[in-house]
């Protein structure tokens, strides 16, 4: 190949072996990005979480992470967007059950999980429950934030009209779809984007929340209350009006009026 025996590797062998390691990093990223927890680096395991982001995390992680913010060193840098419990999605994932079968056998037989070595493309512990195909990072993979539903990107493509989730059946909406681990900075923007709004849209809520338990009907009640008072004094004793009030003398000339009558 060239760059032996102290000869010059021309351009388009060096341009070749570039591109060879870009695809190398990149598919030891996809690894690193769809076989691990994104704030402890250990294996994704069940209960697993993704965030607005669609970024993948064991349940654990996050849960230590939120009671003590320094226990994994950069966690305040990963998870920056996540403040509390809501702020990610207990995940429905589908176990690939090739990847416990083989796991098994490993560990029977002393070798560590293929999972955890790079050398190889390593089996996933889960996969499509449509396509049936591997979260591997070899294709784009999603869930929806409103059910934590977890499927290929192309299921959901083979059924375009579809407004149920292809998996649990609840409504779902297209906003509410998060590609997991995409590379791609305007689908990060995106999601950025959407993930400002829903908080928004969140507080919102909460506010109104509040504003409706708040016992605003009392205050109704005296209003009320004081109209009556009013009342009972225009209609009282036409022998002892107001005279500074208008309301008052009116009343006293009615009652002057029955008493008229009366006589
Ligand atoms: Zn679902």
């Amino acid at each position: 190949m060239g760059n032996d025996g102290g000869s010059i590797p021309r351009r388009n062998e060096m341009v070749r072996e570039k591109k060879k390691d870009e695809k190398a990093d990149r598919k030891n990223q996809a690894i690193a990005l769809n076989f691990f927890c994104a704030l402890s680096k250990q294996p994704l395991e069940q209960p697993i979480v993704g965030d607005e982001l669609g970024r993948l995390y064991n349940r654990e992680a996050i849960l230590e992470y939120l009671l003590d913010r320094s226990a994994f060193g950069d966690g305040h840098t990963i998870c920056e967007n996540i403040q509390c419990l809501k702020d990610v999605k207990t995940l429905n994932v589908t176990p690939n059950p090739a990847a416990l079968n083989s796991e098994r056998q490993q560990a029977n037989g002393g070798k560590k999980p293929a999972l955890l070595s790079f050398d190889a493309q390593p089996t996933s512990r889960f996969l499509c429950p449509i396509t049936m195909k591997e979260m591997n990072g070899n294709m784009p993979f999603e869930f929806i934030w409103s059910c934590g539903c977890v499927f290929s990107a192309q299921a959901r493509k083979e059924l375009p009209t579809s407004t149920t989730c292809i998996v649990c059946d609840k409504p779902y909406d297209l906003v509410d779809v998060i590609p997991i681990n995409s590379q791609d900075s305007k689908v990060a923007d995106e999601l950025r984007e959407r993930m400002r709004a829903r908080r928004e849209a969140r507080e919102d809520k909460k506010r109104a929340a509040k504003s409706k338990s708040k016992p605003k009907s009392k205050r109704k009640l005296d209003v009320s209350g004081s109209v009556e008072e009013v009342n009972i004094a225009v209609a009282g004793p036409a022998d002892a009006p107001l005279p500074s009030s208008p309301l008052a003398s009116k009343a006293g000339v009615k009652g002057a009026k029955v008493q008229k009558t009366m006589a």
